[in-house]
């Protein structure tokens, strides 16, 4: 078996968030039509949005490096939509729904910080601080995303779910 190196696993990391920024950048419509606070709407409307610049920041950093943009299939990413799926089904119609709702999205997000921290240092160490950089962008957008998430469940979403006398 041929040797492999951080290249390789750069490469792969990539297209691995490639394949699962696809999958997310579809599944945020679904989540935002679902979510009954107009505040979660608007925020799974504006990240549906912000994925679609991370799509296309993606396919640059596969060009700094000379790669073909292509995905791998993300197992994880898999699941943890289908988790999302299942609060939208399960609790459809409930005052638990968008706190729900949060939690799948920022189990997302965290996945995503995970894979862009990992990838932005190994942009570096392979000499590709201008790929870094797009990967920090990313980071970035994900970090606020996942604070505004708690932000929203601060401020109600959890305080519904629990049923607390209207305010
Ligand atoms: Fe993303
Ligand atoms: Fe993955
Ligand atoms: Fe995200």
């Amino acid at each position: 078996m041929a040797e492999k190196t951080l290249d390789n696993l750069f490469y792969d990391t990539l297209k691995d968030i490639y394949y699962a920024e696809r999958k997310i950048v579809k599944a945020l419509p679904k989540m935002a039509r679902g979510a009954q606070s107009p505040e979660l709407k608007a925020a799974f409307e504006k990240h549906r949005d912000e994925t679609e610049w991370q799509i296309d920041q993606l396919q640059q950093v596969f060009d700094i490096i000379g790669k073909r943009a292509m995905g791998k299939t993300c197992d994880a990413i898999e699941g943890i939509l289908a988790e999302g799926d299942e609060i939208l089904e399960e609790y459809e119609g409930t005052d638990a729904l968008d706190a729900g709702l949060i939690a799948a999205a920022q189990a997302v997000e965290h996945y995503e910080i995970t894979r862009y921290g990992t990838l932005k240092r190994w942009a570096t160490l392979l000499g590709h601080d201008d790929a870094a950089q797009l990967l920090d962008g990313i980071l970035q957008q994900e970090s606020k995303t996942d604070e505004d998430l708690t932000a929203l469940a601060d401020a109600r979403a959890n305080e519904k779910a629990q049923g607390a006398k209207a305010a």
